[in-house]
């Protein structure tokens, strides 16, 4: 698609102010292959021969874009696939995005070009380029220079203005592709084709959705560790919105989703388009950083300390001096200089005291990269500065990121240092937040994969849980359910669910010890808000507790489906930690594992993880390390260290358990206790999707791999 001999420009016309000439003279301002117009009588447009139809056109064209109204788009695109034509750009709006006729157009489309196999880019996109055969095929004002970042965008808009932006900014790119409504190709087919393609070594993306999320994932972890992706996704505030039955689904939203599979894709996730930008620039021209030790060499004290500051948020970390390092730089600066990272080798520094300081610094082991930072003085001009600092780190194989500071005088030096492939910004915080993108980016590289793993599990048992709630029409179930966690070898404590007093008695016994009992209806979810949960009934109060969790249950709810009472274990909270475990799937991405602080404050704090199921052991591990709270669970004044193997262990049975049963829409394990010798689940609930159930091949819980 981006390789084209010859292109036929269906709708390509001369007339003022329209799409189609804008699209012809993009194209034949710089494009070296060869330009066909397609128009129904005109003879030649922009003093290019046109032919009259697509058949016409011999040998037959490689690339069709197509700017014609909406109505005859099918018709246009039926004649290029009869010409043979594979690859098709359609700039035409007046599809999904203008309502339900529209959206037929598109379906009607998309199955045309499944059927006849072909590369079909929109409808409704801005077009592509290649920076390197001058293809632009797009209606932008401006084309952009060449690069080795290729982007993805689906606003066609946010193309325009990049493009005018990035010229002026040095930065250069591989291919650009609008991708438009994606009725074909979408962003898994353009990171698929990046991936192998030797010339792009960043790609860029804003998306708005992602419609394939599990092979998103799949195709962008397996292009990250030798390309970085940055991903701008809109959206954010998103989150939460929708209505959802479980804590962990109101906790999710479906940014959560975007968090995890990025996270586990490998993906870089930029927050605005400076970053999109700032991250792409450095990833396509400096190489990741060496260790997370990073040297500051500054002019100016104050904006070193910036950032400094910025590198101690972390990960990133000020690189130790060696010894010799020290010796020498005390050498080479002035007696009031104090030799220590940040280096300020102060305000009278000239030219020469930044070579050699930067010399000495770079030759260092300890340093992993460098940030040179500098504010404009008379004793130097910025842009010779700028050539020092490309000299002085030519053949460095650790990153430079420049700081040189100032607005006209900085612009010259941004510049020079742009021909050495060093990055400057103006801000300290941008440069060293750049620098750590390095550093993430060296980390994902390394990332070795994390399969899960496949624990011997019981599923007949957990197929008889759910086929019984499914056959009683139940999506919410409860403590009647917790067979299922059993079943997948989670730790629950001993009891069961009971319809006669005396057989509360029978399993007290048996339990022992005071015990707690709980409600057991589809209709109460919040056990605890109408006093259906008693912790530490006495042997003797046992039978008189059931009766009355019984009545409370029927004065609460006279209509409410009691299943019985179940009668529990009591387990010793204050020795562990009440966190919370669940799932919900995504729309998108599928299963997704929660783990968190639990308590009644859970969505107060919102202190969770997520992740995509199914994942292994590593993944698990770092859900656990990753809440603001993981030091509770390390034990703090006093308190012993919570088994977190055990939490692990049991985030990848609840992950194999939802992978295996689509029919588990959402489950909360709330609280989970997590204490010194293990996790124990002891309330549990779960919203079954009862559509998805009805499966008349006789799996009535729809059993996945
Ligand atoms: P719900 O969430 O519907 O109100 P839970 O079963 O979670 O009901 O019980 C509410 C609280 O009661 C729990 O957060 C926990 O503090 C306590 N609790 C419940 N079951 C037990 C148990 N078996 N041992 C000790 N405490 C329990
Ligand atoms: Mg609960």
């Amino acid at each position: 698609m981006f390789e084209p001999e010859r292109v036929a420009v269906v709708g390509g016309t001369d007339r003022e102010g329209s799409i189609g000439r804008a699209i012809m003279e993009n194209l034949l301002e710089s494009f070296t292959g060869e330009v066909i117009p397609v128009h129904p009588y005109k003879p030649s447009i922009l003093g290019v021969r046109a032919v009259a139809s697509v058949g016409e056109i011999d040998p037959p064209a490689d690339l069709g874009i197509v700017v014609v109204p909406a109505g005859v788009v099918g018709e246009v695109v039926a004649e290029l696939a009869d010409a043979g034509v594979r690859d098709v750009v359609v700039i035409s709006g007046g599809f999904a995005e203008t309502g339900d006729a529209g959206r037929q157009r598109q379906a009607d489309l998309a199955a045309f070009a499944e059927a006849r196999g072909l590369n079909l880019v929109g409808p409704n996109s801005l077009g592509i380029i290649n920076t390197a055969n001058g293809l632009n095929a797009t209606f932008a004002q401006q084309t952009a220079d060449s690069g080795s970042i290729s982007l993805m965008s689906q606003s066609g808009a946010f193309i325009t203005a990049v493009l005018d932006w990035a010229v002026e900014r040095g930065l250069g790119f591989r291919h650009v592709v609008s991708l438009g409504n994606e009725a074909v190709l979408d962003e898994v087919d353009f990171v698929t084709a990046w991936r192998d393609d030797p010339e792009t070594t960043v790609v860029l993306g804003y998306v708005e959705d992602i419609g394939r999320g599990e092979r998103f994932v799949e195709t962008a972890a397996a292009t990250t560790r030798d390309t970085p992706i940055v991903v701008l996704k809109s959206g954010r505030s998103a989150a939460g919105a929708r209505a959802a039955a479980s804590h962990t689904g109101a906790l999710a939203g479906s940014d959560r989703a975007y968090d995890a599979a990025f996270a586990q894709a490998g993906i870089i996730r930029a927050d605005s388009v400076q970053e999109l930008f700032d991250y792409g620039r450095v990833l396509a021209a400096q190489p990741p950083l060496g260790t997370d030790g990073v040297a500051i060499v500054s002019n100016a004290g104050g904006p070193a300390v910036l950032a400094a500051d910025a590198v101690a948020r972390g990960p990133l970390e000020l690189a130790g001096f060696s010894d010799a390092t020290r010796d020498a730089l005390a050498r080479v600066l002035p007696a009031t200089a104090t030799v220590a990272n940040p280096l300020d080798i102060i305000g009278d520094a000239d030219l020469e005291r930044f070579e050699e300081t930067l010399s000495l610094v770079v030759a260092d082991e300890a340093v992993g990269g460098v940030v040179v930072m500098a504010c404009p003085t008379a004793l130097f001009d910025h842009a010779d500065l700028a050539a020092v600092i490309g000299e002085v780190t030519d053949g460095y194989s650790e990153p430079v990121i420049g700081c040189l500071m100032g607005g006209q005088a900085a612009a010259a030096a941004s510049r020079q240092l742009g021909a050495y492939g060093i990055p400057n910004f103006f801000d300290p915080v941008r440069a060293v937040d750049s620098m750590a993108v390095l550093g993430r980016y060296r980390r994902i590289r390394r990332r070795r994969p994390d399969p899960p793993v496949r624990f011997e599990v019981d599923d007949d048992r957990a197929r008889r849980v759910l086929e019984e709630a499914v056959r009683a029409g139940r999506s919410q179930v409860g403590a009647e359910a917790m067979g299922l966690l059993d079943a997948y070898g989670i730790r629950v404590p001993a009891g069961e669910v009971v319809g006669t007093a005396e057989a509360a008695e029978r399993v007290a016994r048996r339990v022992g010890g005071p015990v707690v009992m709980k409600i057991v209806s589809p209709d109460i979810v919040h056990k605890t808000d109408i006093g259906g949960v008693r912790v530490g009934v006495d042997r003797s109060d046992v039978a008189g507790v059931f009766e009355e969790l019984v009545e409370l249950a029927a004065s609460h709810d006279p209509g409410a489906e009691v299943l019985g009472v179940q009668v529990q274990e009591l387990v010793a909270v204050e020795a562990g930690v009440e966190t919370i475990a669940g799932m919900t799937r995504d729309a998108q991405f599928g299963p997704l594992v929660m783990f968190g602080l639990g308590g009644i404050f859970v969505e107060v704090f919102e202190d969770v993880a997520f992740r995509l199921a199914p994942f292994g052991p590593r993944t698990a591990r770092a859900m656990t390390g990753e809440l603001r709270a993981a030091p509770l669970l390390d034990g703090v004044r006093g308190r012993p260290s919570v088994d977190t193997g055990a939490v692990a262990d049991l985030l990848q049975r609840v992950g194999q358990l939802v992978t295996r049963y689509p029919v588990i829409r959402e489950l909360d394990i709330n609280p989970l206790i997590a204490g010194p010798s293990g996790a124990i689940a002891v309330d549990f609930r779960a919203t079954l999707d009862l559509d998805r159930a009805g499966d008349p091949a006789g799996d009535p819980v729809g059993a996945g791999g």
